[in-house]
């Protein structure tokens, strides 16, 4: 096991993943396998269909107000 340990997006969950443009580990639920990218990377990147649960919702709107 070369990936040992949580996603660096949620910090919750047990990453499986690693983003091949930022390397950053991630779990299932962040990150894109079409794109082999994390979902912060996949989210620059203009896709807008990474998230078929819609239930993500951006911190940073939230905190904006
Ligand atoms: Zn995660
Ligand atoms: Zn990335």
């Amino acid at each position: 096991m070369s990936l040992s340990g949580l996603c660096q997006v949620c910090e919750s969950r047990e990453a499986t993943h690693t983003c091949v443009q930022c390397g950053t580990a991630a779990c299932d639920d962040h990150f894109d396998r079409a794109s082999n990218l994390c979902v912060r990377c996949a989210d620059r990147s203009g896709r807008g269909d990474i998230s078929p649960a819609g239930s993500e919702v951006d911190e940073d709107d939230v905190h904006r107000i």
